[in-house]
């Protein structure tokens, strides 16, 4: 008998600023026992080009991943290796900073609404000096399997009756779901026991757990507690989800803005470097 995950916490996302001045709902922002090895996660949606329009220019990143997932809307990408492309909606840009990488992150509209995700996964500290990476995965290459007509989960990374997502070979082994359930319906999902979980509400209410005491809505973090799977359920309500789990790094985390270390030390490195120009490694 698989043991159910119970709710560790829920806690509602609250508007941060962040960036040149983007107003946006952070699910959560610092290092916990329960989220690692996740360390961020964002929610820029807005109706509002002001909340939006600022974006985040020109800024290093070191020893993470950024994962964004855009809902609505268009982000412009450029970085210092020359990289440049556009995540339009239903992408997803898997980004490893790894050593190092400078890019910016703007909005490709003047109007209209902006809506996605962005995710921070943190890397052990033998992947931190790891070559930067990117994977642009298109709306496309992101498998989506339907479970009894009620339940239809897009899969970005992990793997689903078989299904895997496009994003693999990832050390913290991440399984990160779009899941939509229509009303009266149940999710039942294993997730290796090992592995840290929670979900981030997108749309609708339902219950994240087999209590099923509190019915959650939109803009709410779910923190999982230790267990096999999830069972999630919705009543008259539908309901839309990420959900995502993986595998705990359990190491001291340094973490100065978007620059994530095991040690004070090697956060003064890398400020040092990104001063005098020796940030970027490998540009050959
Ligand atoms: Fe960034």
């Amino acid at each position: 008998m698989l043991e159910v995950r119970k709710i560790y916490s829920v806690q509602k996302s609250r508007t941060t600023m962040e960036g040149a001045g983007v107003r946006l709902k952070r699910a959560f922002g610092q290092a916990h026992p329960k989220l690692d090895p996740f360390l961020l996660l964002d929610d820029f949606g807005s109706e509002n080009p002001d909340d939006y329009i600022a974006g985040f220019p020109w800024h290093p990143h070191r020893g993470i991943e950024t994962i964004t997932y855009v809902l609505e809307g268009k982000v412009l990408h450029e970085d210092s290796l020359g990289n440049s492309g556009t995540i339009g909606s239903g992408d997803v840009q898997w980004m490893t900073a790894g050593s190092g990488i400078v890019h910016q992150e703007l909005p490709e509209q003047s109007q209209g609404s902006m809506s996605g995700y962005q995710l921070w996964a943190n890397l052990p500290s033998s992947q931190k000096m790891m070559d930067p990476r990117y994977r642009d995965v298109k709306k496309s290459d992101i498998p989506v399997v339907t479970l009894d007509d009620f339940v239809k989960v897009k899969i970005i990374s992990g793997d689903l009756k078989g299904v895997k997502g496009p994003v693999q070979d990832i050390v913290t082994e991440p399984e990160y779901l779009d899941v939509s359930m229509n009303h009266h319906s149940k999710f039942d999902h294993n997730i290796d026991s090992t592995h840290n979980a929670f979900a981030y509400v997108i749309e609708g209410e339902g219950f994240f757990d087999n209590d099923k005491k509190q019915k959650i809505g939109k803009g709410n973090l779910i923190i999982y507690d230790d267990g096999d799977k999830v069972q999630i359920t919705t009543e008259a309500n539908k309901l839309r989800f990420l959900l995502i789990s993986g595998k705990p790094i359990k190491e001291p985390v340094a973490w100065a803005g978007p620059i994530v270390m095991n040690t004070q030390e090697e956060i003064r490195i890398a400020f040092e470097e990104y001063r005098n120009g020796t940030f970027i490694k490998n540009q050959d």
